[in-house]
């Protein structure tokens, strides 16, 4: 498999970057070919501006979802943008990998995000009208891709469980999980989180590194996490609502949109 891991820490030293060493040796070990984005490393320019749409004219006032169409329909990205584009394109599995900082990723991986997902690409793809609400949210660009979060928290796990103070640590991935992933089409797996990582001595790292061998190991067989799929008929069309006879009784938030174990997918569009 092609393997794409895109890196979020400062430092190469860090726990995050023994961990990145980790997988990075273990997926050669396996055959797969890596490609990798060090986003500190490589000066990766987080904001989204002006300079993005170079051939857009800049007396004009820039309205950023339209700029970013016009520029990816004419292939226009600037070439770091495009570069990152192609890797999409290329890999089969997206890992990103970050610390977590108040409760979501480093603001440069959320750089990264907005600046790579133009529109066109990620967003914006597919009929949009009152019957179809675009492809997304398990269909577009990226489908028939995986992907998957490795995180690293200073929180106990306890702290993120079902009622932990800082809320469950699924709750708090979602829009990353969800909106950031499944939106363009990822089938996103299970996160990898180390809790306590502030606190992670040899014997707690040696654990941890293998956990994380494992999971590289079943990178192509481990089920993703059910979303339910926009166009797969559990959502009313244009309202975008979860159907009133899904979602378990009790069940709201971000919950609803993940399928119950039990529960047969729809197979025709509910219109
Ligand atoms: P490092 O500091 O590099 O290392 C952590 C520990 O791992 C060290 O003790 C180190 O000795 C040890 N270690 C053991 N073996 C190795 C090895 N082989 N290589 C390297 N290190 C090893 N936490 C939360 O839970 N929620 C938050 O919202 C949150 N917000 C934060 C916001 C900011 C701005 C910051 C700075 C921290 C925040 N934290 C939060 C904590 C943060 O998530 C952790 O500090 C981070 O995940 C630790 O990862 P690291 O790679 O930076 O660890």
């Amino acid at each position: 498999m092609n393997v794409l891991l895109v890196f979020a820490h400062p430092e190469a030293r860090s726990l995050n970057g023994s961990l990145r060493d980790v997988a990075v040796q273990e997926l050669g070990a396996r055959g797969h070919a890596v490609r990798m984005t060090d986003l500190y490393a490589e000066g990766w320019k987080p904001v989204v501006d002006h300079d993005d749409f170079p051939a857009q004219d800049r007396s004009k006032r820039l309205k950023i979802a339209a700029a970013s169409g016009e520029t990816f329909a004419a292939s226009a990205l600037t070439v770091d943008v495009k570069a990152e584009q192609d890797k999409l394109l290329w890999t089969d599995v997206l890992i990103l990998q970050f610390p977590l900082w108040w409760f979501t990723m480093p603001a440069i991986l959320k750089g990264w995000i907005d600046r790579v997902y133009s529109h066109g690409f990620a967003y914006g793809v597919g009929e949009h009208s009152d019957r179809r609400w675009g492809d997304r949210y398990g269909e577009g660009t990226l489908a028939g891709k995986r992907a998957m979060l490795v995180v690293t928290a200073g929180g106990w796990e306890e702290h993120y469980g079902p009622r932990g103070i800082n809320g469950p640590i699924e709750d708090l991935l979602f829009p990353i999980q969800h909106g950031v992933l499944f939106y363009p089409g990822f089938d996103v797996l299970p996160p990898f989180v180390v809790y306590r990582a502030d606190r992670l001595d040899d014997v707690g790292f040696s654990a941890v590194a293998e956990q994380l061998r494992d999971r590289i190991r079943s990178l192509a067989t481990t089920s993703p996490i059910p979303f339910r799929r926009q166009n797969g008929g559990d959502y009313l069309i244009p309202t975008m609502q979860l159907r009133a006879d899904l979602g378990a009784p009790g069940k709201d938030g971000f919950a609803l949109h993940r399928r119950e174990d039990d529960e047969p997918i729809s197979e025709k569009p509910y219109l």
